[in-house]
């Protein structure tokens, strides 16, 4: 029997406000921190204290359900999670349970297939548990409790169980990233834990409406840690399955070192959470006015600009991708090619994704740092364009503008870079080199034609790389062809 795959991820990103869900502490980074420096009685889960919804939590999450396209309920509720752990102080934790904030959205991925939409399932608020580090030596084992991070904004996103394909996975947990980010609700920094993935993950027979039973794995860090960890369960599935087995559904955790699942838990010891509606907090309610006003904030959403990046300046798929994994790199390229319209979007694209992102890797500088700002570039391209510098001297001139900010037409007057097309000059260089080298001229007359680039090369360096490079090859070109009638002649 033939299977397919069916996965269905969680999401959990911690939302960027200042302060917590539900009291005035501040939402610091726990590698900077000094532990339990951030906590006050409610985050602390101390009795008879009560909680206050973080305004600015809501308003992200929202940015985030609307991106989404999901519909958003114009009253939803909290509810108290039950159970019993020492990195949750209250006892629960504050989430939505029947009525999230909101229902029913979609994500559009690429892969190789083409695109497809995976749909969400719900989005709802809720709040981070506190960090425990365990610590053992031969002598004694013991937990330590964080509770910085106890009552930091969660956002959870749920799918359905839509992706058939590890390639569909990666382009949907590298989509929410790239959105999350850009909707300015979560830093993407995935090691420091703000984003983590639960998979779900079934088999069933290809083409049939039923779905399997399915294991959950819990806590995925990575990208690297939720692909290899669902590889791996499917993998466990298909030879199960092949044995005649059953699959048990169970909760997994996932060894990073071993690159293995181990269970957590089976059904039979599934939690009861004993949800209820939260008593301390009243319904939340989303007024109209306040959603047209999160809609109107949301910018151009990284679908969108990547279709347009595509139609409106004929960049490849590939390369707009490139361009728009950083928005301030996005930004950076409509605006240099706004600066110069004489010369090609793609062009511009390429300058980009090569030179400019090679500097930004050995400099470890980010875009909005470096030195030359896009009408600076655009300068540059100018000079290109216009015939004024070649190609190798430009990429000299950048290199120059990344280290000192000066501005290109200064570099190339400053140090006598103008490209030289006077033809009698360039005449004369090629002349020179070929009197200069009668071995290799004679080499190249008896049929060695691979040395015309050599020649070219060194017309080249006696020129310091101004001249012109296609003059210079056709003058080559022609001095090579009259020494040739006059060598058979
Ligand atoms: P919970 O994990 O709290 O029980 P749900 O039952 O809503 O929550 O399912 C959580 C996730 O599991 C969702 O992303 C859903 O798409 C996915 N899922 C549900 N059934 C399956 C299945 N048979 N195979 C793969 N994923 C599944
Ligand atoms: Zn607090
Ligand atoms: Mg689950």
């Amino acid at each position: 029997m033939q299977y397919e795959p069916v996965i269905g991820l969680e999401i959990h990103a911690e939302l960027l406000t200042r302060s917590k869900m539900f009291c005035g502490c501040p939402v610091v980074d726990l590698t900077q921190a000094p532990p339990n420096s951030a906590v006050c009685p409610v985050c602390a889960g101390m009795p008879g204290t009560l909680p206050v919804v973080n305004r600015q939590a809501v308003e992200l999450a929202l940015r985030v359900a609307l991106a989404l396209e999901c519909q958003i309920a114009p009253v939803s509720l909290f509810a108290r999670k039950n159970y019993f752990y020492p990195d949750l102080p209250k006892g629960y934790q504050i989430s939505q349970y029947e009525y999230p904030l909101a229902q029913h959205g979609k994500l559009p991925i690429r892969t190789m297939d083409g695109e497809r939409f995976i749909r969400i399932r719900r989005v709802h608020l809720e709040e981070d548990t506190g960090k425990l580090t365990h610590v053992s030596s031969e002598k004694e084992s013991y937990s330590l409790v964080d509770l910085n991070r106890a009552g930091v904004p969660l956002l959870e996103i749920v799918t359905e169980p839509d992706m058939h394909t590890l390639e569909e996975l990666r382009a949907f947990a590298e989509g929410m990233r790239h959105l999350l980010r850009v909707l300015g609700v979560n830093s993407g920094d995935m090691e420091k834990g703000v984003i983590r993935f639960e998979a779900n993950v079934s088999l069933h027979p290809v083409g049939s409406a039923e779905l399997g039973t399915r294991v959950e794995i819990k806590n995925l860090n990575s990208f690297r840690a939720l692909i290899r960890a669902t590889a791996y369960q499917i993998e466990q599935q298909m030879a199960a399955l092949q044995r005649g087995e059953t699959i048990e559904q169970e909760t997994l955790g996932w060894d990073d070192v071993s690159e293995m699942t181990f269970s957590q838990r089976s059904k039979e010891e599934a939690h009861d959470y004993r949800y209820f509606p939260e008593p301390d907090l009243p319904p939340l309610a989303v007024e109209r006015s306040w959603l047209e006003r999160v809609a109107a904030s949301l910018p151009e959403l990284p679908f969108a600009r990547l279709k347009r990046f595509q139609t409106q300046y004929g960049l490849s798929a590939e390369d707009a991708a490139l361009l728009i994994a950083e928005y301030a790199i996005a930004d950076y390229f409509e605006e240099t090619v706004k600066a110069v319209p004489q010369v090609a979007a793609r062009v511009v694209a390429a300058w980009i994704t090569g030179e400019l992102f090679a500097w930004l890797n050995q400099s470890g500088e980010r875009m909005e740092e470096i030195k030359v700002s896009p009408a600076a570039l655009g300068e540059l391209l100018r000079l290109v364009s216009q015939g004024e510098i070649n190609l190798n001297t430009a990429k000299t001139v950048l290199s120059e503008m990344l280290h000192s900010g000066h501005a290109a037409g200064q570099i190339v007057a400053e140090r006598g870079l103008k490209q030289i097309s006077d033809a009698d000059q360039i005449a004369h260089w090629v002349a020179q080199v070929l009197i200069a080298h009668p071995q290799e001229l004679e080499n190249y007359l008896s049929g060695k034609e691979t040395l015309f680039n050599w020649f070219f090369g060194q017309v080249m360096r006696l020129a310091e790389g101004r001249a012109d490079p296609q003059q210079l090859r056709q003058e080559l070109e022609k001095q090579l062809q009259t020494r040739k009638a006059n060598h058979q002649g």
